[in-house]
């Protein structure tokens, strides 16, 4: 079974076809469709046959998928026959209100979707704007929504629920739903595959763009920083993380603005960019070594926000065999990881500081004599998505 991926942004559509049918489960090809709706959008796209590029205006996203399946069956570097062989497009979709798991895409998916539109107002729009064109113009292609708070679905209601009135967890949905659900999804299953034990219990860190840690145990999501949006917990490129509300009324009086203005600055103008002005991370290490106060603050508050919820999941734990790094910064900054793992041998966490900065992909990065074990594992969210797409329409989810 051959399932496409699709990564929706408002004005771009990235795409992995694997071939599930293969035990291997190989990516068969990749492409991407940047600036849609500009006079010219560039388009790539690779398979095992070669690659290509093009800049071709790309009108939406549409669009952007018939192209897609054109350069899959083409007769030189596609991978397939016809479009037909695609059994269904997986999308990792972040929230909806009332749904959650993997379902297929229909009105009612897609209202729910829009009912939490201001509680993820960076992913929501766009992505419901996108599928419901993939609809009508793809009747026939099913489309499966694989939701980022899925795999969270287990976390007990202790580590669930705000200390908010009942009405509002059950009648509004308001609990810490957590998302990077593929991406932990993934880590918990490599992690048990790599380390194989019985009963096995990680602290998953996905470090990148936006960043939560999750606590698993014998597979399963126990607690994760991300709460009702994805804009809490720890704190990310430009969004707020952590935050307390009785802050808001105090913004609002002072500067005039209003409560979507002051939303909007917690959910694009604050995190990294907010302390220091930079909101990528290899930015903010260059500007704190040419020594900008700003940038240095940036990344001692940003690892102190990590220690924070690694603390509560060593507790959450009680006995952890590993912490895994992950994502764009877990995967790539030596820096934060060292910062994460100081002094905290009395934790039994012992980093191996060559294993860390040296070497690349998957890797166990710590001492020989480290209780815990600290791994650096490249996640694989797509993965996760078309085998969730793929066990949905075989029946077996
Ligand atoms: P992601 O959201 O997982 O794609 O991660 C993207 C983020 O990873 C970027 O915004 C950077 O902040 C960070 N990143 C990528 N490469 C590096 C690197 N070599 N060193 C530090 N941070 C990196």
């Amino acid at each position: 079974m051959k399932i496409l991926v699709a990564n929706l942004g408002s004005t771009s559509f990235k795409y992995r076809l694997y071939d599930l049918g293969d035990p291997h489960e190989p990516m068969l090809a990749r492409g991407a469709v940047d600036r849609i709706g500009a006079s010219k959008s560039k388009v790539s796209y690779s398979s095992g046959k070669g690659k290509a590029e093009d800049e071709v205006p790309v009108a939406d996203h549409g669009e952007a998928v018939r192209l897609c399946l054109q350069q899959l069956t083409d007769p030189t570097l596609g991978v397939i026959s016809s479009a037909e062989e695609v059994a269904a497009i997986g999308f990792k979709a972040v929230h909806a209100k009332g749904i959650s798991g993997v379902r297929r895409v229909d009105d009612r998916l897609l209202s729910a979707m829009e009912e939490f539109n201001d509680v993820t107002p960076a992913h929501n729009p766009p992505y419901v704007r996108a599928m419901r064109m993939l609809a009508d113009r793809f009747p026939e292609m099913p489309l499966v929504a694989a939701f980022e708070t899925g795999f969270h679905a287990t976390i007990p209601d202790r580590n669930r629920r705000y200390a908010v009135p009942n009405d509002w967890a059950t009648d509004h949905g308001v609990l810490r739903w957590g998302f990077h659900g593929a991406s932990h999804r993934y880590i918990a299953e490599r992690s048990a595959q790599v380390l194989n034990r019985p009963g096995l219990r990680v602290i998953s860190c996905h470090l990148g763009g936006s960043s939560s840690l999750c606590a698993i145990k014998d597979g399963k999501s126990v607690a994760t920083s991300m709460g009702m949006s994805p804009q809490s917990g720890l704190f990310h490129n430009n969004r707020v993380g952590d935050f307390d509300p009785f802050a808001l009324p105090a913004v609002l009086r002072a500067t005039g603005m209003s409560l979507e203005q002051a939303l909007d600055v917690l959910a694009t103008k604050s995190g990294l960019l907010g302390i220091c002005g930079k909101n990528d991370l290899r930015d903010v290490e260059q500007a704190a070594d040419a020594g900008d106060s700003n940038a240095q603050l940036a990344l001692e508050m940003f690892v102190s926000s990590i220690r924070h919820y690694l603390g509560a999941y060593l507790v959450e734990l009680g006995d952890t065999d590993a912490i895994i790094f992950t994502a764009g910064i877990g995967e790539n900054s030596p820096r934060i990881r060292a910062m994460v793992c100081q002094d905290l041998g009395a934790f039994g966490i012992l980093l191996n500081s060559e294993l860390n900065e040296t070497g690349s992909g998957e890797r166990k990065i710590s001492s020989a004599d480290s209780k815990v074990e600290v791994w650096v594992m490249p996640t694989n969210e797509e993965i996760i998505v078309a085998r969730q797409a793929r066990d949905l329409l075989s029946g077996t989810l």
